[in-house]
């Protein structure tokens, strides 16, 4: 045991250097706080370094440690992702346990795309070579497009230059000249991993979250719509108004974003010109707005101008998108004029529908902020094709049914395709949800 101890000097999922037990359904060795959670919450099988072990048992622990299910469990770790040295927090530990291990959310592929070509080696397609006309030249080998910036020929660095590795991005030639035009001094290698990681970051998604949260802020607590887009967090009174900001963080202005005790809850500290404290009672949705600040902050240091502005709905402004908040309703997937019959009398209305991934709302009038009505849509929600012919004239209605437990939804649309669009649409939000409910997942950045 003490060999094994040597072996794995720290706690897998802290890093304390004070082993205290073994986890004896995944060989792994933890602190106390550790050893605690995984026994009350995750209902493994903890014993004490000072116990004595079996033979077996101790062949079992040698095969297994800390390292390999690292390895494997936290393969897809974030710069930005909280961590349990410098968030020595109850409520972090659980959800980080409920994150690697139950939901193993860092086990899983990331968004990272796998770039496989080598910037040295191959070849350059150059686009918007001359100044007259617009064609594609090349494929060009590197030493070829360095010539031909040097003579200035027919490469300005306002062309444009189109290589595997950037993707279907076609690249600024002067965004990109010291990849296609290295200084003597830098060796490929270098240069070659500089981009690479450049590029690794564009992949990531740039965070984006708008929601409710409680702020304490010049020693008052205010409830304000919060929303990060692009390079900053503006506060606003209510969803309602989100065209002017009562107050606007700038991200590069941030000098401290930390995780902190509030009370009894967690809370984000921000550090900018002011000190502001998000809170939520929520962790896994404090944690959520952790992760899309820190990531935004980490994204914006290292790819300074290039961090880009993000074209977002603007019609969605006042919706959260929050996943982990009580008040999120879903992503938009489908919208449209419908013709509805009324709850109470039996007439038909022309509505503005939107189905989002969880809801279908509808409105007196297509801009309309405050929805008439809601349909939760669950796995068990039915959708009835059946028309309903006018007796009359014995024409199509283009009629369907939406139904769950509680409510059907009658809907006339204006023609078989329309018709057909919005069933195959709820249709999808329906097997999403399925699909969601057997992954059994947690979200975060
Ligand atoms: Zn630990």
């Amino acid at each position: 045991m003490e060999q094994l101890i040597k072996n794995n000097p720290n706690c897998a999922d802290c890093e304390d250097t004070e082993i205290c037990g073994v986890n004896m359904q995944l060989g792994i060795f933890l602190c106390e706080k550790c050893s605690l959670v995984h026994q009350k919450l995750l209902k493994m099988l903890i014993r004490s370094v000072q116990d004595i072990f079996q033979e077996e048992e101790i062949s079992f622990l040698s095969q297994k440690g800390n390292n390999k299910i690292n390895l494997n469990l936290m393969k897809n770790i974030m710069p930005w992702t909280v961590n349990l040295k410098q968030n020595d927090f109850p409520q972090v530990r659980e959800w980080m346990a409920e994150a690697k291990y139950i939901h193993q959310i860092f086990a899983r592929e990331a968004f990272r795309q796998q770039i496989v070509h080598d910037l040295t080696k191959s070849w350059y397609y150059l686009d918007e070579v001359t100044r007259e006309i617009t064609r594609i030249r090349g494929p060009y080998p590197r030493h070829a497009i360095k010539k031909l910036i040097d003579e200035e020929k027919f490469l300005f660095k306002d062309g444009f230059v189109w290589h595997p590795a950037f993707g279907i991005k076609w690249m600024l030639v002067e965004k990109v000249l010291e990849i296609i035009s290295p200084k003597p001094n830098m060796s490929d290698q270098v240069l070659q991993d500089a981009f690479m990681r450049k590029l690794n970051w564009q992949s990531y998604p740039y965070p984006h979250l708008r929601g409710y949260l409680d702020i304490i802020w010049k020693n008052t607590q205010v409830r304000k719509w919060v929303v990060i887009l692009d390079r900053q967090v503006s506060l606003f009174s209510s969803n309602m108004q989100t065209s002017n900001a009562e107050i606007s963080i700038k991200i590069e202005d941030v000098t401290d974003l930390s995780l902190v005790q509030f009370e009894t809850k967690i809370s984000i500290r921000i550090d900018a010109n002011e000190t502001f404290l998000f809170y939520s009672v929520k962790v896994d949705e404090i944690i959520e707005w952790y992760h899309a600040l820190s990531s935004c902050r980490y994204l914006i240091h290292n790819l300074g101008n290039d961090y880009p502005s993000l074209e977002v709905d603007n019609t969605e402004l006042h919706i959260c998108n929050v996943k982990n908040s009580e008040d999120y309703v879903g992503d938009k997937i489908h919208e449209g004029f419908l013709k509805k019959q009324g709850l109470k009398y039996k007439t038909s209305r022309n509505r503005w529908f939107i189905l989002r991934t969880d809801y279908v709302f509808w409105y007196a009038n297509k801009n309309d902020k405050n929805y008439k009505n809601f349909l939760k849509i669950t796995s068990s929600t039915n959708v009835d094709d059946k028309d309903l012919i006018d007796p009359k004239d014995s024409k199509p209605s283009f009629h369907f049914k939406i139904s769950n437990s509680k409510r059907n939804l009658h809907m006339w649309a204006e023609s078989q395709s329309e018709k057909d669009l919005w069933i195959e649409k709820f249709t999808n939000a329906i097997n999403g949800i399925k699909e969601r409910e057997t992954e059994n997942t947690i979200y975060t950045w």
